[in-house]
């Protein structure tokens, strides 16, 4: 019951890549680089397991970015002529590589990451990758010339990977699509759609993250315009309840999210956010508790999995890892407060 996990990214040490940026240099090259990957992802598996985490991720340690650090590995894509372009809506503008022919895999993408933590972790494993209404919302196109057929082009080189991150021994797949709180009438059209693609003949759990994105100023500013009440996953949970997906991840705490529409993703496994990324100030396990007894009420204990509201790469080191412990001390405090001890128990026994 309430078993822990996280969005997916968290910090790069200092040695690896620059720290608090998105698209962080990486501080060393070639072999020193692969090492230096491995090393941190090691230690970020330690990490989480110190922490109590029970679901890990390998902190996305060995890509640059969450969206780039899969298009690296796509042969018809233009990266020495980067292009500006206005992403999420243009909320803020990304220097994004260009489309230039049909899409093929070059070769694996997150093989070495994966076979590593799964050889040095017994805990269930995550592995994230962009989804690909995300992909296509941060990338330009001169060749496919529609967004649709874009995205599931995209997501067939998803799925290629997904089906080879399985047999690798990775529990849960998740795609990452904040751009899903964008184009909510295109999530219900074809997103979706395009999600099912990535994931078709997936026996492993599947997730699909959706957030209102990493704490940087774009998008803190962006959270400004949205009013008291963000009702962006009521235009999208009814759908997804329908959906294939097992998983739903999503911001909750600090958020002006109503709590009340969790309830729309019946059946889901709900993966709440209980720690914000977008704060420094640390949670305490009691408002950890607090969030996960609100959503309590609208969905069931089993299918409740506190986690972050978004990956934790810009943050600091130090907080982040504060962060783990706080995620995984709330949860065990909820599973004591919340949990089917005391009445219910006794109740059982007495028949
Ligand atoms: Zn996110």
């Amino acid at each position: 019951m309430f078993k822990t996990t996280i969005a997916g990214s968290l910090p790069k040490p200092a040695w690896l890549a620059e720290t608090g940026k998105l698209w962080p240099a990486w501080r060393v090259q070639g072999a020193e680089l692969e090492h230096a990957k491995r090393d941190a992802t090691l230690l970020w598996l330690k990490e989480q397991e110190d922490a109590g985490v029970d679901i890990v991720s390998d902190g996305e340690q060995s890509r640059q970015h969450f969206v780039h650090g899969f298009l690296e590995f796509v042969e018809g894509i233009d990266f020495e002529h980067k292009v500006k372009m206005g992403i999420r809506n243009n909320r803020y503008d990304a220097m994004v590589p260009v489309v230039v022919g049909p899409l093929r895999l070059r070769s694996r993408v997150h093989e070495v990451e994966a076979k590593l933590a799964r050889a040095h972790t017994k805990k269930k494993l995550k592995i994230t990758m962009p989804g690909p209404m995300t992909i296509v919302d941060t990338i330009a196109d001169r060749h496919y010339g529609d967004k649709v057929k874009l995205a599931m082009a995209f997501a067939d080189l998803l799925n290629q990977e997904a089906r080879a991150l399985e047999k690798d021994g990775v529990d849960v797949i998740q795609f990452d699509e904040p751009a899903f709180n964008v184009y909510m009438d295109d999530v219900k059209r074809w997103g979706i759609d395009a999600l099912h693609r990535a994931s078709a003949g997936l026996k492993c759990t599947t997730c699909v993250h959706i957030c209102y994105g990493y704490g940087i100023k774009a998008n803190l500013d962006w959270k400004k315009t949205l009013g008291e009440s963000w009702r962006q996953y009521e235009e999208i949970f009814p759908a997804l309840a329908k959906s294939r997906i097992n998983q739903v991840s999503l911001e909750c705490i600090h958020s002006k999210v109503p709590v009340e529409l969790l309830r729309l993703l019946k059946g889901k496994d709900v993966l709440l956010g209980v720690i914000d990324v977008a704060s420094e100030n640390v949670e305490t396990p009691q408002e950890v508790c607090e969030v996960i007894g609100k959503a309590l009420k609208y969905v069931p204990a089993k299918h409740l999995f506190p986690c972050t509201n978004c990956g934790m790469a810009p943050m600091d080191r130090e907080i982040a890892r504060w962060k783990l412990e706080a995620l995984a001390a709330g949860a065990a405090l909820a599973r004591k407060r919340y949990g089917s001890t005391g009445k219910r128990t006794g109740k059982k026994r007495g028949r």
